[in-house]
Parts: structure tokens; C-alpha cells; sequence
């Protein structure tokens, strides 16, 4: 929908959004109107180098153009049918997803949260079904984020964070451990415990990768006590990190994985994969979704996939990532700089995240906080070394800034 074709003028829809909508966020100050590639929007034209992409979701670039041909062709055959029938779509989906990450089976939901609800479910389920209703404690790293519901906001280990405070009790059943400490899970293990949740890459806590013996000796720590690994691939999965699943560069392989963001090239999808073993738990009548699998989703999904894996762009991500990450450690002010491909976190030495994503946006860069201190950097995967070098100078200009700024303030205090 364009602002011309309707009868409001920009600050109108503005105005229109903070009275009507329960505001949760905190917005950009400009309205995006459309998008393609490495840019988005405003309504009078003005373009914006996007470095967030819809958080880690537009990897093939913004309304792209396969994406939008599957989009429409679907619609026109059909949308929705619940899944009682067989439909093309989600039976090609199924087949290049599982062969391409090596999985057995696959079970389609809407969201990141949903597909993490789905994992924390089908590993109760399997706990139960071959060990009995004990079997159910998850494991997982504090610091982590795995979604808003309540199943996945009990497993997420941020016990301060907004995303707990106020909602609590949660889901009992989940304890919490520190990130890249496998003796602190080896001491928290219990014989009712089924599994351990991971992200490979801690996303919304700060950019934070799993070192390789860590993540190994949790696959080998889950082998000895016949319990199951559940990865977190909602964020780095899909060629974000440089390799199509973050667990590839660990030469792993999960029981279940989760996955969502990228995967639609922008729609709502999410999905776990796992094993066959584990697959089975899910039987008849165990788990459903209405709109999990739906033909159009599964259709852009198609697309946004194939995207990745025949244009490569897991590779573009690892070898552009590599470049942009080592001229990001000359930011100044820079503590360090973490990550993998294109999943990238700024961490600065002074509280100035916040400013240097604003002082980025007034010269029409997006990029987003975690935190006071760290900027994260999750471009579409299509970026090249000179939409980097791009997003370098106004950074190295926007860090400058908000130095200066904290120089000052620091001063007159
Ligand atoms: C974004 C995210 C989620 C939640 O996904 P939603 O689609 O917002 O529900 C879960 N886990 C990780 C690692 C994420 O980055």
C-alpha cells in the first residue's frame, strides 16, 4: 500500500499508529513505504541501507523478486486449506529443507517462538513416551532468547529481562546454565532431564558464538546420557552465519532443530526438523497448527530457500562477513567484535550503542542495539563488500558522534 493512494498524509498514519496500536516499540522515526534489496523506503522516496533487515529476516534482500513472483502465483492458486490435504508447496519445502540440512522430518509452524514451542514439546513428548512423565527438565544457557510465548519465554535465561518481568510464573521444567560452560552443564545434569537448548550464536543477548569444543562436547555429553540436543536456529539458520545451519561449522548434527526468520523470505514461517528417532513422538493428533504449513508461505518459503542455497549466499555471507568484521574492529571506541557471516555484534567500551544507531539512522543507515553497549549488524545476505564499505564510513562517522557526545556529557557532569 502506497501513502498516495490513500487519503492521509505520512505524520497522519503516524499519528493514526501511537493512538490505535498497543505500541511495544520503539520505532525508527521515518515510515517505510517499500523496499527492494539493500534498501528501504520512506513515502517521499528517500532510501535507507538496511543493516537489520527485518532482524535477520530479509536474507535474500528485501521483496525479492522470486519471493514475490511465489507469492502471488500461490495466492492465486490457493492460500490456505489447513492441512488435511496434500499440497504441493510444503511436500517440495519438506524435500529441499531436509536434504539440504540433512534432516529427517519436519513439522511447519508460523513463528520463531512457535517452532521453539514445537521443539520444547516434541522433546517432552519423546522424554515421556521412552523414558516416562519425569523425563522433561530442559537445560538451557542464560543469556539466551528463544521467544515471547510462554513455553519459550520460561526457557529463555534472562530472568531481568523485559521479556520475563511482569509475566511470570512461567513454565516450570527449564534451568539455566552459563553460555560456553560445559562443566556447568555436566553439574546441572539430572536424571529427569531430556535435553539442552542451544543457540549456536546467542543472538539477542549479544552476539555471542559457542566455541567448537563447547558445542561438540555438549553433542557428545548428550550421546553419553541418551538425551537430546534442541538448537536454536531461529536466528543464525539459513545461511546467516556462512554455512547454511550454524551447526554445520560444528560438524554436528542436532536431534531437533529449530528454524523461522529467514526461512519465509519475509513471511511468517517457522518449522523444527529432527531426526527420525525423535520425529516419531509426534504421531497422530500429538501436535497441529492451523496456518503452520499454509501453501502460501510454504510457496515464498520455496522460493526464499532455494534463493540461498543455489545463489550461495551462505558463502557471500561468510566471505563478505570476514572482510566487514575485520574493518569494524577500526570503529573507535570498538571492545569487540563478535560473530559469524553475517550475524555481527559490535561490542563498544562506553554505553553508546543506542546513539550510534541513531546518529546511523540520520544519515540513512539502519542498525539496531542490544544493549547500551553493543550494535548488532544482521544485513540480508545479499550484501556486497561495497554496501559494507558503505555502512563502515557512516558508522566510523556515527561512533565519532556519540564519543564526542559522551565526552561532553561526561564534562558538564
Ligand atoms: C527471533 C528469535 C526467536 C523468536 O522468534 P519470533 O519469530 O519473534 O517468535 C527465537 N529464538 C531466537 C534465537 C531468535 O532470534
Amino acid at each position: 500500500m502506497k501513502l498516495k493512494d490513500t487519503s492521509y498524509t505520512a505524520e497522519e498514519i503516524m499519528a493514526l499508529t501511537d493512538k490505535y496500536l498497543m505500541e511495544t516499540y520503539e520505532r525508527f522515526d521515518f515510515m517505510a513505504e517499500s523496499a527492494s534489496e539493500m534498501y528501504l523506503y520512506d513515502e517521499t522516496g528517500r532510501a535507507f541501507l538496511d543493516f537489520y533487515g527485518g532482524v535477520a529476516v530479509n536474507s535474500v534482500g528485501n521483496s525479492n523478486q522470486r519471493v514475490v513472483s511465489a507469492i502471488i502465483d500461490q495466492a492465486q492458486d490457493l492460500s490456505h486449506t489447513f492441512n488435511y490435504p496434500y499440497t504441493i508447496p510444503q511436500a517440495l519445502l519438506a524435500k529441499t529443507i531436509c536434504e539440504a540440512i540433512k534432516m529427517d522430518k519436519i513439522f511447519f509452524q508460523n513463528s520463531g517462538t512457535e517452532a521453539n514451542e514445537a521443539m520444547i514439546k516434541l522433546a517432552r513428548k519423546y522424554g515421556t513416551d521412552h523414558f516416562g512423565p519425569n523425563k522433561f527438565q530442559i537445560i538451557t544457557a542464560t543469556n539466551s532468547f528463544h521467544g515471547r510465548t510462554f513455553g519459550s519465554l520460561s526457557a529463555t535465561g534472562q530472568p531481568d529481562s523485559a521479556n520475563q518481568l511482569g509475566y511470570l510464573p512461567g513454565v516450570p521444567g527449564f534451568s539455566y546454565v552459563p553460555f560456553n560452560d560445559l562443566k556447568a552443564i555436566k553439574e546441572s545434569y539430572n536424571e529427569n532431564v531430556i535435553g539442552i537448548m542451544l543457540e549456536p550464536i546467542q543472538g539477542e543477548g549479544g552476539v555471542n558464538p559457542a566455541e567448537l569444543e563447547y558445542l561438540q562436547g555438549v553433542r557428545n555429553f548428550c550421546d553419553e546420557k541418551n538425551i537430546l540436543l534442541l538448537l536454536d536456529e531461529v536466528q543464525t539458520g539459513w545461511g546467516r552465519t556462512g554455512e547454511l545451519m550454524a551447526y554445520m561449522h560444528y560438524d554436528i548434527r542436532p536431534d531437533i532443530v529449530s528454524m523461522a526468520k529467514a526461512m519465509g523470505g519475509g513471511t511468517p514461517i517457522g518449522a523444527i526438523c529432527a531426526t527420525k528417532k525423535v520425529a516419531t513422538a509426534f504421531s497422530h493428533g500429538a501436535h497441529g497448527s492451523t496456518f503452520g504449513g499454509s501453501p502460501l508461505c510454504c510457496a515464498a518459503s520455496l522460493a526464499a530457500v532455494s534463493e540461498i542455497i543455489e545463489r550461495n549466499l551462505a558463502i557471500n555471507a561468510h566471505l563478505v562477513g570476514k572482510d566487514f568484521m575485520a574493518k569494524l574492529t577500526d570503529l573507535p571506541g570498538v571492545k569487540e567484535v563478535r560473530g559469524r557471516g553475517l550475524m555481527i555484534g559490535i561490542e563498544f567500551k562506553d554505553p553508546i550503542a543506542y546513539d550510534v544507531k541513531h546518529h546511523a539512522f540520520d544519515h540513512r543507515l539502519l542498525v539496531t542495539a542490544i544493549g547500551e553497549h553493543t550494535v548488532r549488524l544482521v544485513p540480508p545476505l545479499i550484501a556486497t563488500v561495497e554496501d559494507c564499505n558503505e555502512a563502515l564510513a557512516i558508522l566510523m562517522e556515527s561512533s565519532h558522534t556519540a564519543l564526542e557526545k559522551l565526552e561532553e556529557k561526561r564534562k558538564s557532569a
